[in-house]
């Protein structure tokens, strides 16, 4: 959280505006649990972005549930009530990935983007256009559907550094396209990672950022995953294929011992 004044709209403002400054926040839309390919429970999950990460307010969107979503928030709610959870899911279709925010319950899997974003909007969720140029890593992408079906926002900051010059390009086809608004997201599968790219918003609620996004208010933030969280991963991923309990880290066997209640 960090308070910002809004130097740039300065002469549009009104005298009550300028003594009061806008408070901005901090939000990571996009990320994973073991309800998808995630690495950690939703419990877990929480505990170490409670304890790591510099964001007030996640979006879990596990690929064709909602259920990890559910649960990360319920733990959320008892645990660490500062850190609010908005129910999400990215959906697989035919043409690529598509996520919805503020979702009811889980959507199924579909042919096209188009009837992903009605289902998503039928639910009153926004549909959200995440990484649409990467085609690596087993991603699946939307492409330049972001320049004609009703997305509610475009991802243009991926968490993954090997996602800069698709970032980049979104960004050039976001700016003489729909102009969408535009935001950053992690995409962790390891919490670690969680809130290093991320979205500003005004205010501080899920209800906050859904304005915001409704108004394009919001601006992509951070960058992509950082040396000591990729090297995390590394290590992670290397000892996991050893074999060990917790990838033999005593720091997530802490965290998993938090984790079960
Ligand atoms: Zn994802």
């Amino acid at each position: 959280m960090s308070l910002t004044f809004k130097w740039k709209s300065l002469p549009f403002l009104n005298a009550r505006e300028l003594i009061k400054p806008t408070l901005w926040s901090k939000a990571d839309l996009h990320l994973h649990t073991t309800y998808s390919d995630g690495y950690m429970t939703p419990a877990e999950t929480i505990e170490i972005i409670a304890r790591d990460a510099s964001v007030t307010l996640i979006a879990v969107t596990d690929h064709d549930t909602t259920e990890g979503a559910f649960l990360a928030c319920d733990y959320a709610r008892r645990h660490h009530p500062w850190l609010e959870v908005i129910i999400g899911q990215e959906v697989t279709t035919g043409e690529g990935d598509v996520v919805g925010l503020f979702l009811q319950r889980t959507l199924p899997r579909f042919d096209t983007a188009a009837v992903a974003i009605r289902a998503i909007h039928q639910q009153g969720g926004l549909a959200i256009a995440v990484h649409p140029f990467v085609v690596w890593c087993e991603m699946e992408s939307v492409g330049r559907a972001i320049l004609r079906l009703p997305f509610d926002a475009v991802e243009v900051r991926h968490g993954c550094p090997l996602s800069i010059p698709a970032n980049l390009l979104t960004g050039l086809v976001n700016r003489f396209g729909q102009r969408l608004p535009a935001l950053g997201n992690s995409d962790s599968h390891l919490p670690f990672s969680t809130g290093q790219a991320f979205t500003w918003f005004p205010g501080t609620t899920s209800a906050d950022l859904r304005r915001a996004i409704e108004t394009n208010t919001v601006k992509p933030g951070g960058t992509t995953w950082k040396v000591r969280s990729l090297l995390r991963k590394l290590i992670y991923f290397y000892q996991q294929r050893q074999g060990a309990d917790y990838a033999g880290d005593p720091e997530l066997q802490r965290f998993k011992e938090l984790a079960s209640d």
